[in-house]
């Protein structure tokens, strides 16, 4: 018995310290050159890209429209729009990156059991003329100014945001929107499908608008994914923008 452990240490021990061969040592860095190589290669995880698309386009996937960014032109009309054949109330347009992305987003909530409609996806100038309009009447300016933006400053302009509501109609345009099911899927999932919530809770010093449980804006899903990271930042925050809680005089 002892004969055997005493073979078996051997073994252990010699493999543990036998040499490897000179050809799989690697030869030690030395060269300046090769250090500073290293040291400039990029990390495992590249740093994200804040400067990959404008934030002024109006044709651009990250423009920012806020109240002190308003779109140019100011009559902006996307060129080519969508029509989503998904239920909806008002016109369900979109440009085509954020009609595909509604569309995945629509089915995978479907799957999970969560039905949406679309209220209200692109708006062009003329009928935010007369949403915006109907707010400042039911309103007044003020109050209007916090949930609805003036003709030439609001991102449905663009074709890039979407208003959803639950398929049962619960809480439609109503910050308890945020607590239906449909408004915890996608305050769950609508990052993996590229939006993010453009008007947070408590950020109305920065985006100018009241919290908008419902109101989803697509910025694809890179940039869409790096914003998740950080809960509740605005678009403005993220990139660095002024706070725009308000319109200039
Ligand atoms: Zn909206």
């Amino acid at each position: 018995m002892l004969r055997v452990v005493t073979a078996l240490f051997l073994v252990t021990a010699l493999s543990g310290c036998a040499a490897a061969p000179a050809s799989e040592i690697p030869a030690p860095i030395q060269s300046a050159k090769h250090e500073v190589i290293l040291a400039t290669q990029p990390k495992s995880v590249p740093l994200f890209d804040k400067t990959t698309f404008s934030l002024d386009a109006a044709d651009s996937p990250w423009v920012v429209a806020d109240k002190l960014r308003p779109l140019n032109p100011k009559k902006y009309k996307p060129a080519k729009l969508v029509t989503l054949k998904l239920p909806h109330r008002y016109d369900p347009r979109l440009r085509s990156n954020a009609a595909g992305a509604y569309a995945a987003m629509y089915a995978a909530a479907k799957a999970d059991g969560v039905s949406f409609v679309i209220l209200s996806a692109y708006r062009s100038y003329k009928t935010q003329v007369s949403v915006y309009n109907g707010w400042v009447e039911r309103l007044g300016k003020a109050k209007a100014d916090l949930q609805s933006a003036r003709p030439g400053f609001s991102e449905h302009q663009i074709g890039l945001s979407v208003d959803i509501a639950a398929g049962n109609g619960k809480c439609t345009i109503a910050a308890c929107f945020g607590t239906t099911p449909e408004g915890r899927w996608l305050t769950e999932h609508a990052w993996e499908y590229g939006w993010v919530l453009r008007y947070p809770k408590g950020k109305t010093h920065i985006t100018g608008y009241k919290y908008e449980p419902w109101h989803w804006r697509y910025v694809g899903r890179g940039l869409a994914a790096e914003i998740h990271k950080t809960p509740n930042i605005t678009l403005e925050e993220f990139f660095g923008l002024p706070a725009a809680p308000d319109y200039a005089k």
